[in-house]
């Protein structure tokens, strides 16, 4: 078989490297990028819903809108196009390496291969005025480089990210902290739900929601976050 043109490489995270240096060459293929919306109660207010605990909604992003930064290193978010007001939300992120669908709540984070501190950087303009026109939240939620990742921290390591701090700080000022205790639903029940949407493939990664205190960041702005666990992710707009 020919290919019309070359096809484009596979967005590949690395695996965060440990004591046993050999996992350092690991990657851990994209699939697809799912978030959830509003998953945090003080979230949701700040939005101006009802945090009332109603079923999960999703969006996606194109897989190649990953951006990966290595730990100790800072990535380069490029200011997009098109906005004048673009926000920053902390996430966990939790990968999937197991296939399922119609997955049990209580099985579901067997399906978990590990975790990783995401950005779903977002053009809140844009997603206000899609919200009002009742139109798709693609162009607000998945432009280019609109998901800067750290490693993915294999669940072997590092268990299951059920608690613990997750933080965002601008230029050193926090901006963003809660803890993952606070979901209003679990990775668990997430994965569960989303699993009756779609068919989960290994490399699908899950966005899990951001806790309140989203803002915007300008050029030039260092944003510097992490869980509890997980290392820190930092990231400057340019
Ligand atoms: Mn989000």
């Amino acid at each position: 078989m020919e290919f019309v043109f070359a096809p484009a490489p596979a967005v590949a995270v690395p695996i965060a490297e440990s004591a046993d240096t050999a996992s350092a060459r690991e990657r851990f293929p994209v699939r697809r990028v799912y978030c959830v919306g509003r998953n945090y109660a003080a979230h949701a207010r700040e939005m101006g819903h009802d945090p009332d605990r109603e079923p999960p909604f999703f969006f996606s992003k194109p897989a190649d809108a990953v951006l990966y930064v290595a730990p100790g290193t800072t990535g380069e978010f490029p200011y997009p196009s098109r906005t004048n007001d673009v926000h920053h939300e902390m996430e966990l992120v939790a990968a999937i390496g197991r296939a399922g669908r119609d997955i049990a709540v209580e099985h579901a984070l067997e399906h978990v291969y590990g975790y990783a501190l995401g950005l779903d950087m977002t053009r809140r303009d844009l997603q206000a005025e899609a919200k009002k026109m009742g139109r798709p939240w693609d162009v607000a939620k998945g432009f280019d480089h609109s998901a800067p990742l750290g490693p993915i921290h294999p669940v072997s390591r590092v268990g299951h990210i059920e608690r613990g701090a997750i933080w965002l700080e601008v230029n050193g000022a926090e901006r963003q902290r809660s803890d993952v205790s606070q979901l209003i639903w679990s990775t668990a029940e997430t994965i569960a739900y989303l699993s009756t949407l779609f068919t989960l493939e290994p490399g699908d990664l899950v966005f899990t929601g951001t806790p309140e205190g989203v803002g915007a960041v300008a050029r030039g702005e260092l944003m510097t976050g992490g869980v509890d666990g997980l290392g820190e992710l930092s990231v400057r707009v340019i």
